[in-house]
């Protein structure tokens, strides 16, 4: 029997490739909606194995496991790139509907085609060659400083590295990758983007994003981003260009630097409900986890409008504690007026995994700095 039979035939099914945060956060979401969800996850105890309907145990990079997961659902979703495409490509071919459209996974997953996907559309972008190995790295002196960014297989800031003189080449990736012109960063902004089957689109005001310069993680992040008028109108219209380009349907989160001279240039985009869409839960009418729905169940698109400003900080697994989790200032936390804490559930802590986040709502930008810095300091994953 398949999973379709086992369920009233009139309700969609929907499968999400991947069960972490991000994977719970939509479940959360889709809990509100006439659906059934399946996800597909190697890890049993994983942050959204408990809140969907079905679970199956699989490799979410493996072509059997995506294309038997998928080929008895309506739609697919995912939470992260890396994933089986050719799967994904041949369950689209047999009327399954994938979001985003795997011509998009294709290039996105890959450094170097998103790089010229933005250079063929005439996104602005830092400018870049591809280097296939470290001997032509080497000839790539005049290029310096630059950063170097392995084509696949990166996440989270590992695979990407600094190149700044001659002796630091050598740090390279002996693997095909993108040398991008170091960009002089004022500020990091993130874009969330909705797009639904008839084109019809919705932005969520622009996110500022800082990070530790340690773990090279989102730090905190706050909503709206501090931009000139005229840099806002840049962003929206250059995230709008790389997502109308996709020609596909589903949510985007188009990464930009603002540069010393004030300059709009795209740094990557994630094709899906991101970590600079959290705050989106409390801070904005509708979340991005509620819009990816109603683009897949084809309602009206949702408000984006912000509530209140807001502040989102990530935690991450203390320095020198693994083991299971305990957490440390959960109480003294929810304390604090308007804040509102995720824990993901995940059983297992390790120093820079992401555990959880907190979004803190209020009118006054200091208010959200003091009480984001309280939060850090505050609460801890310990064991
Ligand atoms: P990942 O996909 O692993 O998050 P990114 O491409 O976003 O990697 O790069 C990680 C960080 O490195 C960025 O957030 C930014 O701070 C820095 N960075 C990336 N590209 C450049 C660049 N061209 N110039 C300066 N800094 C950069």
């Amino acid at each position: 029997m398949t999973a379709k039979e086992k369920t009233p035939a009139s309700l969609p099914h929907i499968g999400i490739l991947g069960g972490g945060q991000l994977g719970r956060m939509l479940l959360q979401a889709a809990a509100n909606y006439p659906v059934i969800v399946h996800v597909l996850e190697n890890e049993e105890e994983c942050p959204a194995a408990h809140l969907c309907h079905h679970f199956t145990r699989g490799d979410i990079r493996d072509f059997d496991s995506v294309y038997n997961f998928g080929k008895s659902l309506d739609a697919i979703t995912i939470e992260i790139e890396n994933v089986n495409v050719e799967a994904l490509e041949k369950l689209e071919t047999e009327g399954v509907k994938i979001y985003p459209r795997p011509s998009v996974l294709r290039t996105i997953k890959n450094k170097i085609l998103q790089k010229e996907y933005y250079r063929e559309h005439q996104i602005p972008t830092a400018g870049f060659i591809v280097t296939h190995n470290l001997g032509e790295l080497e000839k790539a002196l005049d290029f310096l400083p630059a950063v170097h960014k392995i084509g696949e297989g990166g996440y989270d800031g590992k695979g990407v590295q600094l190149l700044r003189t001659k002796e630091e080449l050598s740090k390279g990736f002996e693997a095909p990758a993108v040398l991008e012109k170091m960009v002089f960063i004022q500020t990091e902004i993130a874009q969330m983007v909705a797009i639904n089957e008839k084109g019809e689109t919705a932005l969520y005001p622009p996110v500022e994003m800082l990070f530790d310069p340690d773990l090279n993680l989102l730090d905190y992040q706050l909503c709206p981003a501090e931009l000139s008028t005229q840099a806002l109108y840049r962003v929206e219209a250059i995230a709008l260009s790389v997502v109308r380009n996709f020609k596909s349907p589903g949510i985007f989160a188009v990464e930009m630097f603002v540069d010393k001279n004030g300059d709009v240039l795209v740094n990557e985009t994630a094709p899906r409900v991101h970590n600079s869409g959290h705050h989106t839960i409390e801070a904005h009418y509708c979340s991005q986890f509620d819009m990816l729905w109603r683009i897949m169940l084809g309602y009206p698109l949702g408000n984006t409008d912000a509530i209140l400003p807001s502040i989102m900080v990530n935690i991450i697994g203390a320095e020198g504690f693994s083991g299971e989790v305990h957490y440390q200032g959960l109480e003294e936390v929810l304390k604090i007026d308007n804040a509102f804490v995720h824990l993901y559930g995940k059983k297992q802590t390790k120093p820079g995994r992401k555990m959880g986040h907190v979004t803190i709502l209020s009118k006054e930008k200091q208010d959200l700095l003091h009480k984001s810095n309280k939060v850090k300091r505050t609460l801890l994953p310990k064991t």
